[in-house]
């Protein structure tokens, strides 16, 4: 990993300075594990775009207009449950414990499926051998426009930790690690479904591509080839994938943004690399001046999401593989860790929805502004 001592932390090994025992007691409304989701409909993003002209995106828009500043877009507020429609984060699938018999993707490719962007999808299915024996993993990539020279990526990884049950089958649900960043995607294309079109339509140099990554936890302890199984094989094929005259579809990525562990409230994000940094300060700008208009819950006077202070260090996650072959990465992470990381409280009980919706939003802003849509 690029950047100076301290040593890397990794996801399966540290960050977390308030690590609860997994066994720790705590009323839970259900037992299966893919229903962290069930919340996540309500605490997940719902992300309205108004455009010049006052077209609407994906649904009614309540939101100020924003006559100032560098927007040209306006982001709205709607209450839950008024979900995009054809889109719904209520379904079952997204996340998969480690270790199950192999399952399709199926509510991932079915939300992307639905939009009008028409998303190219590609299920990237292969077999690698863990500690467990050997495992079929399945990347999701999806990309709005795939003979465009250059891509925006945004990625996250859908599988959740394998740990032993608690009391009363209490099971490990993953809520921040990683449901919450894959629904931020999911809204975020939803969201930006007809913009999206329109720029495909009209064929531009840059489009969005989205990385839904298996295998990103460790079966036992986190080491180089126990963890990152999806990231590591979908990098290591896509750097021999011919990608436009000359390059590959590494050499395509001009930025690759990694979400991990987001959900739980106030997150501390930093930037990692001097050469993404100006793409940090983006989202830095991004977040003060939605703050300054009032279209997120969060205030102006709290503490930001996105800080300017030294990242405590860098963390072992999906970026790495990419990273290594050159392709320039954002990772948005908070250090420390969520305080439920890795144990059965990770659960939609313990998100914040405000910042969540707060964080899809930035996002969304800052892709709108990559991707000049
Ligand atoms: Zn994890």
């Amino acid at each position: 990993l690029a950047g100076p001592a301290p040593p890397a932390m990794r996801k399966g090994a540290g960050g977390s300075r308030r690590a609860r025992s997994a066994g720790s007691p705590r009323s839970r409304r259900c037992h299966r594990p893919l229903l962290p989701f069930l919340a996540l409909a309500a605490a997940a993003a719902l992300l309205y775009v108004a455009w010049p002209g006052g077209e609407r995106v994906t649904g009614p828009v309540s939101g100020e207009r924003a006559g100032k500043g560098r927007s040209r877009w306006v982001l709205g507020r709607e209450g839950p449950g008024k979900g995009v429609p054809g889109i719904s984060l209520l379904s079952p699938g997204v996340l998969r414990p480690r270790g199950d018999p192999p399952t399709s993707p199926g509510h991932i490719v079915g939300c992307l499926g639905a939009l009008g962007a028409a998303w190219h999808l590609e299920l990237d299915a292969f077999e690698a051998v863990t500690p467990r024996g050997p495992v079929t993993f399945t990347n999701v990539v999806a990309t709005v426009a795939p003979a465009t020279p250059r891509r925006l990526v945004l990625a996250c990884h859908y599988d959740t930790k394998v740990l032993p049950p608690g009391p009363g089958q209490r099971f490990f649900l993953g809520a921040t690690d990683s449901a919450v960043p894959c629904a931020i995607l999911l809204e975020l294309a939803a969201a930006l479904d007809q913009p999206l079109r329109r720029a495909k339509d009209r064929g531009t140099e840059v489009t969005l591509q989205l990385l839904f990554l298996d295998g990103e936890e460790a079966f036992g302890d986190w080491s180089v080839t126990d963890s990152l199984y999806g990231a590591r094989h979908l990098a290591a094929r896509m750097a021999t994938t011919p990608h436009g005259p000359r390059g590959t579809q590494i050499t395509a990525m001009s930025l690759l943004v990694l979400l991990d562990l987001l959900g739980a409230r106030h997150p501390a994000i930093h930037s990692h690399f001097p050469r993404t940094h100006h793409w940090f300060l983006r989202l830095v700008a991004i977040e003060q001046q939605l703050r300054q208009l009032g279209l997120l819950h969060a205030r102006p006077q709290d503490q930001p999401f996105f800080r300017l202070s030294p990242a405590p260090g860098p963390v072992e996650d999906d970026h790495v593989p990419f990273l290594q072959r050159g392709v320039p990465v954002l990772h948005l992470i908070p250090l420390p860790f969520p305080h439920v990381w890795h144990t059965l409280e990770d659960t939609e009980d313990n998100l914040h929805p405000p910042t969540v919706e707060d964080l899809g939003k930035i996002l969304m802003a800052f892709v709108a502004e990559f991707l000049q849509l």
